[in-house]
């Protein structure tokens, strides 16, 4: 049966069916209506770091953020951190079911559409090398492939490198995480884009994407997006 629904959602002449509980998906979405409304998504958040916020604080900075400003400019992200959202990323990670991704990456454009400004190109976090061989996939390349063709904006994969294979950030601590990323990516090229979207799967405290946001913005980039499909709360 879940054979027979994952056939139907890689092919693009069937019809959708919903990832998740098996029943017609809606037009553009492998999932449906009911499923789709279960979900835990973000609604009002820090514009610029996507942390959830109180309906009347909704749209303005966060008081982290404005104590220890990023270094990227905006942040959009689907879900909070927690069932059943992060069964989708979970199942696309660890479980190494990519289809996933693709229906990740159409709900992540469907949320971008009609922004105002839309950046030059999409560049997904880099996983280094070990770790993209021993996982078969880079999960943040494979949600960004169908944000970027939704949208229209060039992906660019090699625009960023991961230098160091550092420890996973999951497994250290919030101090630790911002030492353990210092340095670890390396832009590729000159003359990078005025304005790049970073892709990651799940925000967790932020590092990362603010070492990536960092080392793009000494290099002379003016607008850095962070776009994810979760974020953690913490
Ligand atoms: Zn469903
Ligand atoms: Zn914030």
């Amino acid at each position: 049966m879940v054979y027979k629904w994952l056939n139907n959602i890689q092919s693009r002449l069937l019809p959708q069916y919903c990832i998740l509980c098996g029943q017609a998906g809606q037009e553009h979405m492998a999932m449906c209506h009911e499923c789709y409304n279960e979900l835990n998504f973000i609604t009002n958040c820090c514009t610029q770091c996507a942390l959830p916020l109180p309906e009347s604080a909704s749209g303005l900075i966060c008081g982290k953020c404005l104590q220890y400003p990023p270094h990227f400019d905006r942040s959009v992200s689907l879900f909070t951190y927690e069932p059943p959202a992060s069964h989708l990323v979970q199942g696309l990670k660890f479980g190494k079911r990519l289809n996933l991704a693709r229906l990740l990456g159409d709900m992540l454009a469907i949320r971008l559409d009609g922004a105002s400004a839309l950046p030059d190109c999409i560049a997904p976090v880099p996983l280094s090398g070990r770790r993209t061989r021993s996982r078969g996939f880079n999960q943040s390349m494979e949600i960004a492939r169908p944000v970027g063709r939704k949208l229209g904006i060039p992906l660019k994969p090699a625009l960023l490198t991961r230098t160091i294979n550092t420890p996973p950030q999951s497994k250290l601590a919030i101090k630790e995480r911002r030492r353990n990323v210092r340095g670890a990516f390396r832009l590729n090229g000159d003359n990078p884009p005025r304005h790049i979207a970073i892709v990651d799967d799940v925000v967790t405290t932020g590092s990362t994407v603010n070492e990536i946001a960092r080392i793009l913005k000494k290099s002379g980039v003016e607008t850095v997006e962070i776009w994810s499909v979760a974020r953690a709360i913490i």
